[in-house]
């Protein structure tokens, strides 16, 4: 009977660390460094390499990574207790070598690319010496990508592609992007697209504009327009009309790996609105003795411990299964209930802290806005209800009875020809 919620002592102790790290090392960055994919920027440089230097040292670089791409390969529960500190900063993803999108982009480049393009890109990219960009969603639709036009085509010197991607998150730092475009127009609708390395300093890419969402000190999302953008034949990852799958090889665990910094994003608003409670004298009283006051902590510590383990369970699941193919409706659960958890607990904190709760002196509006991307970013929510339906749905079948076999008139009647006895001993009473 493996069904367990201890941690074991030796990593329990490295989550120590990593915890007292994270407060007094990384979190201080937050407040002095601009973006953390500034990774050629010197001041980045001289305040995250030496941090970074010490995560290594204690083994805890890459935790994402198996040891064939040198991470200690701890699995996805493990991960996930490791990510839910490195969620309360907004650097520490970075410092401990595992930041969204280059995780993701990294799968992708580990599964597909060619010796020669792990060489270039790949090792580098681990090493965070460079960072990369997904650029697969387009300026007049996003959540489907079926209507995606920007063409990649094939020619004697390679690919030339043409079109135009939004909302290509760190494309100004990038050294490479991600490229999904149509190769294949008149194949099935999931066989259309493939995926491609592009070298972010091949002629033709344009950043129209930066786009910065809520509160983002450096606008990192870009409205990116290739004209007749040239790459090599081999730079294409994955097979031909592939795209779909290879987009997927990064998706289900950029999904979970949100989900775990996000418990982190949300304990941190727990614990400050429980301090605030405590501390904050109204009426006579506490915050917290007034029943109002304690249902929003009830229920934001409810809420949020659900969700962990929801999150921990589909941890548990990917490790177990190995495949995301099998986990597809978990992972769709967290990614629609992560933005409602972090919202709503944020709000509430927002709310005991009155005034000061809605200025910028505190992180509440920001989590409020985050709760928005974490609602977004890798498919609205709604698109991720429906595949839970969806695969709910496939357990069950429908009947073409007029009542449902489970009325109770008919329950009583299947009960009655299964305990007879039953009926005629209440007969006998009566008599
Ligand atoms: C901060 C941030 C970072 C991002 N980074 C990247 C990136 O690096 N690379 C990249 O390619 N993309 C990125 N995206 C884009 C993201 O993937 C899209 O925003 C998302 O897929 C939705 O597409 P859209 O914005 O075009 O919205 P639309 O497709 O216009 O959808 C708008 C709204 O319509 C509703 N809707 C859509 N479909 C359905 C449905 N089936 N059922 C019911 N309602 C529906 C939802 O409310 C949805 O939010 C990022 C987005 C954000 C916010």
């Amino acid at each position: 009977m493996a069904w367990d919620f201890e941690t074991d002592p030796d990593f329990q102790a490295r989550l120590d660390w990593a915890a007292a790290f994270v407060k007094e090392e990384v979190e201080p960055l937050d407040h002095r460094l601009d973006s953390i994919y500034d990774v050629k920027n010197p001041e980045n440089a001289r305040l995250v390499r030496p941090l970074q230097a010490q995560v290594k040292e204690q083994g805890l670089w890459a935790c994402h990574l198996g040891p064939e791409l040198g991470g200690p390969g701890y699995g996805q529960v493990k991960l996930a207790l490791l990510n839910e500190i490195l969620g309360r900063s907004h650097f520490a993803p970075v410092v401990f070598g595992c930041q969204a999108p280059d995780t993701g982009n990294a799968e992708i480049l580990a599964h597909y690319g060619t010796a020669e393009q792990k060489a270039k890109y790949l090792k580098p990219l681990l090493d965070n010496e460079i960072v990369s960009c997904f650029s697969m969603t387009e300026p007049h639709g996003g959540a489907d990508p079926l209507v995606f036009t920007c063409r990649a085509e094939r020619d004697a010197g390679g690919w030339v592609i043409n079109g135009e991607k939004w909302f290509s998150s760190n494309a100004r730092f990038a050294d490479f992007l991600i490229v999904m475009a149509v190769t294949d127009p008149e194949a099935a609708p999931h066989r259309r697209m493939s995926m491609f390395i592009v070298p972010a300093d091949a002629p033709g890419i344009e950043i129209v504009r930066n786009v910065g969402h809520f509160g983002e000190k450096v606008p990192s999302h870009a409205y990116v327009r290739y004209t007749n953008v040239r790459i090599p034949a081999d730079h294409l990852l994955g097979e031909r009309g592939e795209g779909f799958a290879v987009a997927q090889t990064r998706l289900g665990g950029g999904r979970i790996h949100h989900a775990m910094r996000t418990i982190g994003q949300a304990q941190k608003a727990l614990d400050m609105m429980c301090e605030r409670a405590l501390s904050r004298f109204t009426a006579g009283e506490r915050l917290s003795d007034k029943q109002m006051v304690q249902e929003k902590i009830a229920d934001s510590w409810i809420e949020l411990r659900q969700f962990r383990l929801l999150v921990l369970e589909t941890a548990w699941r990917i490790d177990k299964l190995q495949d995301y193919r099998k986990v597809r409706k978990d992972i769709a659960a967290v990614k629609a209930a992560m933005p409602k958890v972090l919202h709503d607990i944020a709000a509430r904190a927002l709310q005991i802290h009155g005034s000061i709760g809605v200025s910028d002196e505190m992180p509440f509006v920001s989590q409020v806005v985050s709760s928005f991307v974490m609602g977004l970013a890798d498919g609205p929510t709604e698109v991720h209800k429906v595949t839970v339906a969806k695969q709910v749905l496939r357990d069950y079948a429908p009947t073409n009875a007029l009542f449902p076999a489970y009325d109770l008139i008919a329950e009583r009647e299947r009960s009655m020809e299964k305990y007879p006895e039953l009926e005629e001993m209440a007969e006998a009473e009566l008599a």
